[in-house]
């Protein structure tokens, strides 16, 4: 079967002492420190057969993340930029829906022609994280798409026990094609929801909420703060297409931050502005730019009220903690999106048309132009592309 494959070779950069973990599993915990030369190709491997406890799917969809666009080129030392865990080569493609094709023999919940996605972070279910609840911070985590082959190709297997089913989603789309399309973005919604309302413990009805980026997640943000009832949604972005999505998905106000410096003022003056000078309930950070964004945010946040970080920076952050303490605001911060019944959650949200991940789908791409959709991500051009590898 045709398969997109990340690969390089494993070489620890310069200075840097790969971990006991890193050398037993030849895996790391942040790739630019081990992976050198890297590519990005489309491959023919066989198709995997099913273990005791496992499913095969024939890929419906597989959305491409932010984090796929770290897989294309190198760095000016020819390493890898992307810098979360990962083992290679392997089928890169964490967020996927399929068609169960084929079941391992312990299988009791899912039987072939069940439409389903998989958790992405695999938690061991025994190490001190995993017991505390924690499965996304797992020590000895494995994450579909970046460790174990992924959903860029036209077949991948999961364990049974991280499986949902997406059947209800046919009657909502009309096509199981489009439900398995729309069934893709179920991962990036959950990693919006588990930091909002699991790590973030939510909003009460009628708070203000600011959302930070109009990306895939903080698109699924605001969509997720319409459903649950906020009084007003106020999203930042820069990027014209992202604006109107924003828009599209539930966004009362959305502003180009730096058209609100160029014109004198700023994201929090405008909040403060817009809620009486209350400040929003929730602010959720989804940008690669902590280093601009909280400066802004926690000028913004009310008293008592919420941090939701979720965006990923390689930079540090500089944070006024007085502003934080004084007005009692708490900063949570998640990563992931498995455990907590957030999926089914999600899934029932998508089920009962309180959300719709389909206003953001941009285009869907051919297994074969993988790459093309994965820059086209990269150039920020819409919302969400989606790979269908078998149709
Ligand atoms: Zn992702
Ligand atoms: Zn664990």
């Amino acid at each position: 079967m045709k398969a997109l494959q990340a690969n390089a070779e494993w070489k620890p950069r310069k200075g840097y002492q790969p971990t006991e973990r890193e050398i037993r599993d030849k895996r790391a915990g942040m790739g630019n420190n081990l992976f050198c030369h890297p590519s990005l190709k489309l491959v023919d491997i066989s198709v995997p057969v099913p273990k005791d406890d496992e499913v095969l799917l024939k890929v419906g969809g597989a959305a491409v993340c932010g984090s796929d666009t770290m897989f294309l080129g190198a760095d000016e030392e020819d390493y890898l930029y992307y810098c979360g865990h990962c083992r290679l080569p392997v089928v890169i493609g964490h967020e996927f829906s399929g068609e169960v094709v084929q079941v391992g023999k312990n299988v009791k919940t899912f039987r072939t022609g069940d439409l389903a996605v998989a958790e992405t972070m695999n938690g061991c279910g025994e190490c001190a994280a995993c017991r505390a609840g924690l499965v996304n911070q797992c020590e000895n985590l494995e994450e579909i798409g970046f460790t174990l082959n992924g959903g860029y190709a036209e077949y991948l297997v999961a364990k049974e026990k991280f499986c949902f089913h997406v059947d209800d989603l046919v009657q909502v789309y009309g096509s199981k094609e489009r439900a398995l399309e729309i069934a893709a973005m179920v991962e990036p919604t959950a990693v919006a929801y588990n930091g909002m309302f699991v790590r973030g413990g939510g909003f009460l009805p009628g708070g203000n909420v600011a959302i930070f980026g109009a990306g895939p997640i903080g698109l699924s943000a605001t969509s997720l703060a319409k459903a649950a009832g906020a009084a007003k949604i106020i999203t930042f972005e820069k990027e014209p297409v992202r604006m109107k999505l924003a828009r599209d998905v539930g966004a009362d106000h959305v502003f180009d931050p730096d058209e609100l410096f160029a014109a004198g003022t700023s994201p929090s003056e405008k909040v403060l502005e817009l809620t009486g000078g209350i400040g929003v309930e929730m602010a959720v950070e989804a940008t690669h730019h902590q280093a601009e964004t909280i400066p802004e945010i926690e000028q913004m946040v009310s008293v008592g009220g919420t941090i939701a970080q979720i965006g990923i920076s390689p930079v540090r952050t500089p944070i006024m903690s007085t502003y934080l303490q004084k007005k009692g605001i708490n900063y949570h911060c998640s990563i992931g999106s498995s455990g907590h019944d957030i999926w089914p959650h999600v899934i029932r949200l998508i089920a009962g048309g309180r959300i719709d991940p389909g206003k953001f789908l941009s285009k869907c791409f051919r297994l074969e132009n993988a790459i093309e959709a994965i820059e086209a991500a990269e150039r920020l051009e819409g919302g969400k592309f989606v790979i269908t590898p078998n149709w």
